[in-house]
């Protein structure tokens, strides 16, 4: 993979020093970027909107050709943190604290559609608020699907948690309202609904999923998405929330997505936060959703450099360009043996530099390496 790292550092490093940008350099860049941001499973009307944002913001912008992809890139993290910031956050176990000092249980009702993990991050959220000795009650308002009563129930049972069931084919708001009305009369702190996944129609499971926020009136409507499926979940997410509102998302199998792009994607849809990410199949494979885990995994740098440069600001039209070494003909990685370079880049897992600063960086880096030692990481 690495195997012609060398030349490839040092041509970069050489085609940086050059000339004056075009446009065609803006729509190469962006091109770049879109095929990052399809890698990490944005959808592509999310895609379109950034870069119908990058390119407005861009037009009548001068940036020398040696700054504009740092450039492009750092509009586009400051796009991606605007767009987490706006959603706001969210700390349920606090709200949940708060409305127990009310002394009335918080409802959550679960939505999403079958096969997403809808069910198992039921269970990982019941199994949180316990561990944060929160008393839990959980209602099987999935009356429609076979087999989903009894997995609940097994939940249920492992975490030793009441379950309020009734027959399949009954009222699945009358099975929430039952869940409700034990919780206030049990005093217990947190009602989890589970619901439908797939009924005969979409409208027909958007009406039981309005009809059960109607009778129990919930603190939270939790969209639950495979963070796998694309724009599959994005569109899933839309028409929840069309009809329920909802208050935040839950993206599984973050475990077997490196990327994680469906979280930018969800919350521009939906403009609320994505709380938690499933991160495997135990109850405690669940972690807060972190914007800046987000965004290494995008970009694959490090976090400093990812970290909102408020310098920039897209409405000026000229930013300082960035201190570039003068150009020449040096090559930074002149005098280091081209097996080093392979192994440290095998080893530290490091991709080409896309510009002087980055390849000068890199070959000083490579330098230190081989005076400590050569070390493993
Ligand atoms: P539901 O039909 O939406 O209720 O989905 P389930 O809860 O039954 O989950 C479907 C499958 O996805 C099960 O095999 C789960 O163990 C698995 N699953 C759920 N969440 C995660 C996750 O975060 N990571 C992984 N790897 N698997 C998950």
């Amino acid at each position: 993979m690495f195997d012609n790292l060398k030349k490839a550092f040092s041509d970069v490093s050489k085609g940086f020093s050059e000339k004056e940008l075009k446009e065609k350099d803006i729509e190469d860049i962006l091109f770049q970027l879109e095929i990052n941001l399809l890698e990490s499973d944005v959808a592509t009307e999310v895609i379109d909107s950034i870069k119908d944002s990058l390119k407005e913001k861009l037009v009548g912008t001068k940036v020398e050709k040696k700054t504009i992809e740092s450039f492009i890139k750092k509009s586009l993290i400051q796009y991606i943190h605007e767009t987490f910031d706006s959603a706001g956050s969210i700390d349920l176990i606090s709200n949940i604290k708060g409305k127990k000092e009310s002394g009335e249980p918080y409802i959550i009702v679960f939505v999403g559609i079958n096969g997403t993990g809808k069910t198992t991050t039921l269970a990982k959220i019941a199994n949180m608020l316990k561990n944060s000795k929160f008393s839990v009650v959980i209602a099987a308002a999935d009356t429609y699907r076979a087999g989903a009563i009894e997995q609940l129930r097994e939940h249920a049972n492992r975490l030793n948690l009441k379950i309020i069931a009734q027959n399949y084919g009954s009222d699945p708001a009358a099975v929430a309202k039952d869940a409700v009305l034990y919780a206030k009369s049990h005093k217990i702190d947190c009602v989890l609904v589970d619901t439908a996944g797939r009924m005969q129609t979409s409208a027909n499971l958007m009406e039981q999923i309005e009809k059960i926020t109607k009778v129990v009136q919930p603190d939270f409507k939790i969209f639950v998405g495979d963070s796998l499926a694309g724009n599959d979940t994005v569109n899933q997410a839309r028409e929840f929330h069309n009809h329920v509102t909802l208050n935040g998302s839950i993206l599984t199998k973050s475990d077997a997505d490196a990327r994680g792009g469906a979280a930018l994607s969800i919350v521009k849809v939906t403009s609320t936060p994505v709380i938690y990410v499933g991160t495997g199949q135990e109850y405690d494979d669940i972690i807060s959703f972190n914007k800046n885990t987000f965004l290494e995994n995008v970009f694959e740098e490090n976090e400093n450099e990812l970290e909102l440069d408020s310098t920039i600001s897209l409405s000026e039209p000229t930013p300082e360009p960035e201190p570039t070494p003068a150009p020449d003909e040096s090559d930074p990685f002149d005098g280091i043996d081209t097996d080093d370079i392979n192994e440290y880049a095998d080893l530290f897992d490091v991709p080409p530099p896309e510009n002087d600063k980055q390849a000068n960086e890199l070959a000083k880096k490579i330098k230190k390496w081989i005076s400590d030692g050569r070390p493993n990481p």
